[in-house]
C-alpha cells in the first residue's frame, strides 16, 4: 500500500506550505488506500523547538489532517522524531564511507568560508572543492583517533549527469557538475537533512514523496544516497510552491503565511483545506465548493500543474463566506463561533485584563473588540492625534517592526523587554514611544496593556498589523 509523509522541521510557525503539501499527501494517502504519516525532521537541534513541534501538530489536526503514525501516536516504523533516531543513522553513514562512496573532511569553517568567497568572487556558485577527497587512508585515521573534528561528505561523479522521472516534472536531467559534495554526518555525528531524509523514507517504507519543488535539485543527491546504500528511490513528486499574487515565493513579508494567523481571524479549516484543495484537481466553473470528501474523490495526480499556485486571500474570502452560508446549520455556525472565540484564550484572557478597566460591560467591545478583529480599518487620524508626529511614529514602527521577527519567545515579558530596549536605543521615552505602537496594534491609543495584546494576539498578527500601520 503506498505510504506518504509530512516531515515539516519545527523551527517556525506553521506555515500554510506546509498544510498545502500536507493536504497532497493526504488527499494521495486517502485516494489510494494509503497511509499518511508525519515526521519531524528537527536534526537542525539549534533552530527546531518543541513548541513549534506542538504548534505544527496542533496546526495540522486543526486543518483536520490526521495522520496514521507519528510522534504524538506511534507506529510500527517509529520514533517519528529524528532527533531520537540519531543512533539509527551513523551505519548507513558508515556503510557509505566503508564501499568508498563518502569521505572524512576536515576543513574548518574558516577555509570553507574562504573558499566560497573566493568562488563567488569568480563569479562560480559555491561548492565544496574537493580539498580532502584523496587524503591516505593511514593520515584519515590517524587524524580521527586524535580527536580532529570532521565531517562525512558523499562523493560525486565527476561527469555525467543524474536522470530521473519525477511525477509532475517528467525526465529531470541534473548534470553530477552542479551537485556538491553533500555533509552528509555533522561534526556533532547528527545527520544531514538529506542523509536523515533518505534513511527514513527509507525505513519508514514511504514509496512516494510528494514535497515543494524547491527540493527538485536535492533529488540527484538523495538518489544517490539511495544508490550508495544498494536501495531503491521512491516515486517523487514534486508540487509547485505556492506564490503571492506578484508571482513571487509565498513570503509572510507579503501575505501571512502562518496557520494559526488564519485560524485566529475566524477562517474554517474546511475552507483552508477547499481553497488548498483546488490547487490538485480541476474544476468547472461553479464547483469550487467542496469538502474534504469531495477532494478526495476527484483528486488525481494527472491533473498536476507546475503553473503555482497563487494564494489569493479574496479567493479564500469568498470561499469561507460560501462554507459559513452553504454548508454550516444554524447550530454548527453558533457552535463553530463559540469555538472560535474561546479558542487560545484570546477572548478568556482579554476579558480577564478588561476587568480592572471597565464601568459596565457595555464598554467590552471597545476595549476588547481588536483582539477579535480581522482589520482595524486605520486611517492616518488614527495616528494624528498622538503627540509623537507621523514621522515618528512611522520611524517607531518601522524599528519595532523587524526586532519582533527576531525575537525568540513570543511572551508578554520578552516584547516588553525588547521594547524597553529600542525605545532606549531611539532615545524616546515610554511615553511617547508605546502610543503609536498601541494604536496600530489596537486601533485605539486607550487599551488593554500592549505587551499582553501583542502576546495574545500572536506574531503573525502583530505583524500584519504594524505593516498595515507603515502603509
Ligand atoms: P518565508 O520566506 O516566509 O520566511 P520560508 O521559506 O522561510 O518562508 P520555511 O519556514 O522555510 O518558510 O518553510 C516552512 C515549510 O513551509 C517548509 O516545509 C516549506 O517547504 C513550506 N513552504 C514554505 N514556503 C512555501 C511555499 N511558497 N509553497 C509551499 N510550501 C512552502
Ligand atoms: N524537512 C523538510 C521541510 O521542512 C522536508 C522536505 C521533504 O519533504 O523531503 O521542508
Amino acid at each position: 500500500i503506498p505510504r506518504v509523509r509530512i516531515a515539516p522541521s519545527p523551527t517556525g510557525e506553521p506555515h500554510v506550505g506546509t498544510a498545502y503539501i500536507a493536504l497532497f499527501n493526504y488527499l494521495f494517502a486517502k485516494k489510494h488506500g494509503g497511509r499518511f504519516i508525519l515526521r519531524i525532521e528537527d536534526t537542525d537541534a539549534s533552530r527546531s523547538t518543541r513548541e513549534y513541534e506542538t504548534k505544527v501538530l496542533d496546526a495540522l489536526r486543526w486543518c483536520g489532517l490526521e495522520w496514521d503514525e507519528g510522534p504524538d501516536k506511534g507506529g510500527e516504523y517509529g520514533p517519528y522524531r529524528q532527533s531520537e533516531r540519531k543512533d539509527i543513522y551513523r551505519p548507513f553513514v558508515d556503510r557509505i564511507v566503508d564501499n568508498g562512496h563518502g569521505f572524512a573532511c576536515f576543513c574548518t569553517p574558516q577555509r570553507l568560508d574562504e573558499m566560497r568567497a573566493a568562488q563567488r568572487a569568480a563569479g562560480q556558485p559555491p561548492k565544496y572543492d574537493g580539498h580532502c577527497l584523496h587524503l591516505a587512508a593511514e593520515e584519515v585515521k590517524s587524524r580521527i583517533a586524535a580527536g580532529e573534528p570532521h565531517v562525512v561528505r558523499m562523493k560525486i561523479p565527476s561527469e555525467g549527469s543524474c536522470k530521473f522521472t519525477d511525477a509532475v516534472y517528467g525526465e529531470v536531467e541534473i548534470p553530477w557538475d552542479a551537485v556538491d559534495m553533500q555533509v552528509l554526518l555533522k561534526a556533532d555525528g547528527m545527520p544531514t537533512y538529506h542523509m536523515a531524509n533518505v534513511v527514513d523514507d527509507h525505513l519508514m517504507r514511504i514509496t512516494h514523496v510528494a514535497r515543494g519543488e524547491e527540493w527538485l535539485a536535492s533529488v540527484p543527491k538523495h538518489i544517490l544516497i539511495y544508490r550508495y546504500l544498494g536501495l531503491e528511490p521512491p516515486v517523487f513528486m514534486h508540487l509547485s510552491l505556492m506564490k503571492n499574487a506578484d508571482k513571487s515565493k509565498l513570503s509572510k513579508r507579503k501575505n501571512p503565511t502562518s496557520i494559526p494567523y488564519y485560524a485566529g481571524l475566524g477562517y474554517l479549516p474546511e475552507a483552508l483545506m477547499n481553497f488548498l484543495g483546488l490547487f490538485f484537481i480541476q474544476i468547472a466553473e461553479g464547483e469550487e465548493l467542496l469538502s474534504m470528501d469531495d477532494l478526495i474523490a476527484r483528486f488525481d495526480t494527472d491533473n498536476l500543474s507546475r503553473a503555482g499556485a497563487i494564494f489569493d486571500i479574496q479567493k479564500l474570502d469568498w470561499l469561507n463566506g460560501r462554507w459559513l452560508r452553504e454548508n454550516l446549520s444554524e447550530e454548527e455556525f453558533l457552535a463553530r463561533v463559540r469555538q472560535w472565540a474561546l479558542q487560545g484564550d484570546r477572548l478568556t484572557e482579554g476579558l480577564r485584563l478588561a476587568q480592572s478597566r471597565i464601568q459596565t460591560f457595555g464598554e467590552l467591545p471597545d476595549l476588547i473588540g481588536f483582539l477579535l478583529k480581522s482589520d482595524l480599518k486605520l486611517t492616518a487620524a488614527h495616528f494624528d492625534r498622538l503627540k509623537p508626529k507621523p514621522a515618528d511614529c512611522l520611524a517607531i514602527i518601522k524599528e519595532v517592526a523587524p526586532a519582533l521577527e527576531t525575537l525568540p519567545d513570543w511572551t508578554a515579558e520578552a516584547i516588553e523587554a525588547e521594547l524597553r530596549a529600542i525605545s532606549e536605543r531611539m532615545d524616546k521615552k515610554l511615553r511617547l514611544f508605546l502610543p503609536p505602537l498601541f494604536v496600530a496594534v489596537s486601533g485605539s491609543a486607550r487599551s488593554l496593556p500592549l505587551f499582553d495584546s501583542m502576546a495574545l494576539l500572536g506574531r503573525a498578527a502583530v505583524r500584519q498589523r504594524l505593516k498595515t500601520a507603515r502603509e
